[in-house]
């Protein structure tokens, strides 16, 4: 019997009472289970295999198999505040989608799982990530709101470096210099960043915001227009993963982001 905690990636319904669950395991990667049963309401399994949901599940894992018959399952957090927030679980809807195509089958990820935990736990915080700003501090009257600018943009530059594609954000691709400030282009297809000297009178290909947004995530600082940066980093992981499936939340994600998008 194994027990492990688990974060519920997607769920489909399968026949008249029953849901089929994929879910990432602490302990065994990424398990399809069935759960018969499951769509009545009294049953036991209600909200712990919803997705996004972090539980604990108890199973047999049967090799003969690819669906497991699921025993137990204990919700650990439900992430109330994720889900009034359509930004954030949009972008969390991406990253299970991405974790349930791209990442490998039958093995343990417990890395995946520790740094999917880590995003979608910062995603539904609802106290400032930082450390209280000492009182009467210049900074002390911020707003309290978190700032999960950095989220979704960490998770993929993260992904990208435990996929064995990692990206060198301080490097000149061309003159091998270290960089000392936002790069003056960046080739999302290649991962390549230009320093200024290099780059010369020829007018860059990247956004501003593209280039501030990759600088903000070595210096630690938030990200003014994620949304570029998210972007230049998807396109790069698709062009080394391979386009041979496409990512479907994405475009929810892109009809999220105009609802946002009020300049
Ligand atoms: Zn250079």
């Amino acid at each position: 019997m194994i027990k492990t905690r688990a974060i519920v990636l997607h769920r489909f319904p399968y026949s008249d009472s029953s849901f089929i669950v994929k879910a990432l395991t602490e302990e065994s990667g990424i398990v399809s289970f069935i759960v018969k049963g499951g769509k009545k309401k009294e049953s036991p399994f209600r909200g712990a295999l919803d997705p996004l949901a972090l539980s604990e599940v108890v199973f047999r894992q049967n090799p003969n198999t690819d669906l497991q018959f699921i025993k137990e399952a204990t919700l650990l957090d439900w992430r109330k505040n994720l889900r009034n927030d359509l930004l954030s679980t949009a972008k969390a809807q991406v990253m299970t989608e991405m974790i349930l195509r791209y990442a490998p089958q039958g093995v343990p990820l417990q890395e995946e799982f520790e740094r999917l935990e880590q995003a979608i736990s910062e995603f539904d915080s609802d106290s400032p990530q930082d450390s209280p700003t000492p009182e009467g501090s210049a900074h002390s009257s911020t707003s309290s709101v978190p700032d999960k600018s950095r989220i979704f943009a960490q998770w993929l530059l993260d992904t990208c470096d435990m996929w064995g594609y990692n990206l060198d954000l301080t490097t000149c691709s061309r003159c091998g210099h270290t960089l000392e400030e936002p790069a003056a282009d960046f080739f999302p297809e290649t991962g390549g960043f230009v320093c200024q000297a290099c780059l010369g009178v020829e007018h860059p290909r990247a956004r501003l915001e593209t280039l501030n947004g990759l600088w903000a995530l070595q210096t630690g600082d938030n990200i003014e227009h994620p949304e570029f940066t998210e972007n230049a980093l998807l396109t790069y992981l698709r062009h080394h993963i391979g386009f041979l499936k496409e990512i479907h939340s994405i475009k929810f994600l892109n009809e999220t982001r105009k609802l946002f998008d009020y300049h």
